[in-house]
């Protein structure tokens, strides 16, 4: 156990209480991944946590007490039960003296498992037996906990996806019992849910298990095979999904991905259009390798339209010509031309071509 958590751990020791760390820290601990995220609960109540760390604490959304510990974001929780709840908050929240109801009103076995100060396993809900099966149970009634609490439905697909774990079965019959109650979480849970599952290498069972679910109907999500990408828009450009998760700039990333996915190739034309951002992300889901499209941006002859060597005013000049919307079609053409290296971008070699080709475009002579 790192110095800085024992520590934490060692104050409420020390000071008479009872603290064990519990959730997803002892869970990624035991399955070797490091967290940074540590929940630690404790029969100290606020006002004790206020005296113990009376810097840089602040209010938790549980009622208890969140510091940074270096770099860990520590949340300390008074031992409590919900009493009664209300679009997925607890009416009232009681503070108990006793772990095991605190841990009962948590959502999955595998998230009940304690630590103490000393290294040493507490585990009541037989989490620890879950974990080696690999498999998401949750604590209590299955049919109470999803109705108070429907987030959980998606926690439940988030855990079996990033964990590659399985969901027990009667949690998935009642998943799918329940599976409506989605719709009733705000879109910021719901996203954050989501964002979870998709920025994991293994998304594709999560997918899978949205699918299996009925969730994917529920949240208003289709999509077929979708291919991982580092960046999570690369994953949003193959849902189809309702407008409202997204911002106005993500929509304009999500559409300029799809326009180069359907163009099938990373070019000049698409880079220069869309920029080094969007045809990275495109070209995981293509299959262009990174090095190929770095490559392809560091000898794009032109990155802006501005950096064509011949301006607006040279072609007016050049034609002797009234400015009209001909000068931005012929810069255009240029532009192309030069993208796809069929010209150099130079203005004599600009200058040359507009010449030579001056019937082709419909002007007026000033
Ligand atoms: P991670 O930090 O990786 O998201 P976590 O399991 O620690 O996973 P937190 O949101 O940090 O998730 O919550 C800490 C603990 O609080 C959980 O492990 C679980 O015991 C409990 N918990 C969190 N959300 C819920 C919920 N919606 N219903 C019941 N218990 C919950
Ligand atoms: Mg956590």
């Amino acid at each position: 156990m790192d110095r800085e958590i024992k520590r934490v751990l060692d104050t409420l020791v020390e000071n008479g209480f009872r603290a064990y760390l519990v959730g997803g820290f002892v869970r990624d601990y035991l399955l070797g991944i490091t967290s940074y995220d540590v929940d630690i609960c404790t029969d100290a109540l606020p006002k004790d946590l206020f005296n113990l760390f009376p810097n840089n604490t602040s209010n938790n959304n549980y009622g208890g007490f969140n510091f940074k510990a270096k770099k860990y974001n520590v949340d300390i929780t008074t031992f409590r039960k919900d009493v009664g709840y209300e679009n997925r908050r607890p009416i009232k929240i009681e503070y108990v003296d006793s772990l095991e109801e605190d841990l009962k009103r948590r959502d999955f076995t595998i998230n009940t498992i304690c630590m103490d100060n000393l290294g040493n396993i507490i585990d009541l809900y037989n989490g620890i037996n879950d974990l080696q099966d690999r498999i998401i149970k949750m604590v209590g009634n299955i049919d109470t906990k999803l109705q108070e609490d429907p987030l959980r439905i998606l926690r439940a697909v988030r855990f079996a996806s990033i964990l590659d774990f399985e969901i027990d079965e009667d949690l998935k019959k009642g998943i799918i019992k329940y599976k409506e109650l989605v719709k009733t979480l705000s879109i910021e849970r719901i996203k954050q849910e989501l964002n979870r599952i998709f920025i994991n290498d293994n998304l594709e069972k999560g997918l899978n298990l949205l699918k299996e679910l009925g969730l994917d109907k529920e949240l208003g999500l289709s999509y077929d095979d979708v291919i991982y990408t580092t960046d999570i828009m690369g994953v949003y450009a193959q849902i189809k999904c309702d407008d409202k998760y997204f911002t106005n700039i993500q929509k304009e990333y999500i559409v300029s991905i799809q326009r180069v996915v359907s163009k099938g190739v990373i070019d000049n034309h698409t880079l220069f259009e869309y920029g080094l951002y969007v045809n990275t992300i495109a070209s995981e889901i293509i299959g262009v390798s990174k090095e190929e499209v770095n490559s392809l941006y560091k000898n794009l002859p032109l990155k802006e339209k501005r950096d064509l060597a011949i301006k607006g005013s040279d072609i007016i000049s050049i034609l002797n010509i009234k400015p009209s919307k001909v000068v931005n079609e012929i810069h255009n053409t240029l532009v192309e031309l030069v993208l796809s290296n069929e010209l150099t971008n130079d203005y004599e070699v600009l200058k040359k071509y507009i010449i030579e080709n001056k019937d082709v475009w419909n002007y007026e002579q000033r």
